[in-house]
Parts: structure tokens; C-alpha cells; sequence
């Protein structure tokens, strides 16, 4: 009888311990998965890395770029120039030029910051887990130049279901004609 029971206590143990895990699997793996398409080279080549000196990067950038982009600064919620742009168009990193984000994966998140649900090309990004802050997640960097852009969280709509939070400092809008 107490065999039974043991069995019994057993079987449950594993049946929690299955559900745990396939649970976790739905989380961060899922930018996990983006981060692995990203060595994939389905777009342009990006070897050619721009490298600066910070004092280079000083005299391009504006000093609320350069806090954002190459000191990991977040600009205030509902102050950016963008999060509440929603014109047609391409978000370009502000360092490099690089196309990252185009305006039709763009959502309102009311967070206060620019949201999309994926970029142009995941090999254009550079993914970097962020323990800052007493938190975990996951930094967006930009593939050419470097600059951080903001981060991504798994609590975006579908088709992707994640949020690349993106600071407005460290993009520039290009706005197009339908
Ligand atoms: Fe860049």
C-alpha cells in the first residue's frame, strides 16, 4: 500500500516537473530563437563593423544620442520624438544609418517608448542578456555600430509575440510616401 503511495507521490512529482519546464520553454526561448536566426546571413553582410573612439562618437552624436547609444541611457517614458509617431516610413539607427525597424511593425505598447514586433533583419541586431538593475533581460544592440538601442521582452502582440522596446534617441525616422 505505501509502495502505491510512493509511486503515486512520484508520478505527480514528474507531471509538475514536465509542466515546469514546458512552461519555461515558452519564455525566453523564443528570443532565443531570433537571436539564433541572427547568425544567419539572410541579409546584407554585417562584417563591416563601424568601430569609433567615444571621443569620435561624441562629435557625431548629440549628447542624449550619445548617452543612449554608447552609455546604455534610457530616455524618460513619453519623451521621445517617436513613441507616438505612427507615419509610414523606416526607423534607421542614429549612430550607423542602419534600416532597423520599419513603421508597419510598429504598435501602440503605451509604454512610452517605440514598439515593434520585429525588426528588418534579426541579423541587423545584436541580442545581450542585461542583469542591470537588479532585473533580467534581454539588451537590442545594433549589428554595425554597436550602440544600444533599447531591449526586448516576450510580452508583445502576434505574430512574434515580443516587444523591441527601442529608445527614440537612438533612431532616426525616414519618412515615406504610400
Ligand atoms: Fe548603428
Amino acid at each position: 500500500m505505501l509502495k502505491i503511495f510512493l509511486l503515486a507521490l512520484l508520478g505527480i512529482a514528474v507531471v509538475i516537473s514536465l509542466n515546469h519546464s514546458i512552461k519555461n520553454s515558452n519564455n525566453l526561448p523564443q528570443i532565443k530563437h531570433n537571436i539564433s536566426d541572427s547568425t544567419k546571413s539572410k541579409g546584407k553582410n554585417m562584417s563591416d563593423k563601424i568601430i569609433k573612439s567615444d571621443e569620435e562618437w561624441k562629435k557625431e552624436l548629440t549628447p542624449e544620442q550619445y548617452k543612449i547609444l554608447r552609455e546604455k541611457g534610457t530616455e524618460r517614458a513619453f519623451t521621445g520624438k517617436y513613441w507616438n509617431n505612427f507615419e509610414y516610413g523606416t526607423y534607421v539607427c542614429a549612430a550607423c544609418g542602419t534600416p532597423l525597424f520599419e513603421s508597419d511593425t510598429k504598435f501602440e505598447s503605451s509604454c512610452g517608448w517605440p514598439s515593434y514586433f520585429e525588426p528588418i533583419d534579426s541579423s541587423r541586431i545584436i541580442y545581450k542578456e542585461d542583469k542591470s538593475y537588479g532585473m533580467t533581460r534581454t539588451e537590442v544592440i545594433c549589428a554595425k555600430c554597436g550602440g544600444h538601442l533599447g531591449h526586448v521582452f516576450d510580452d508583445g502582440p502576434p505574430p512574434t509575440g515580443l516587444r523591441y522596446c527601442i529608445n527614440s534617441g537612438s533612431m532616426k525616422f525616414i519618412k515615406k510616401e504610400k
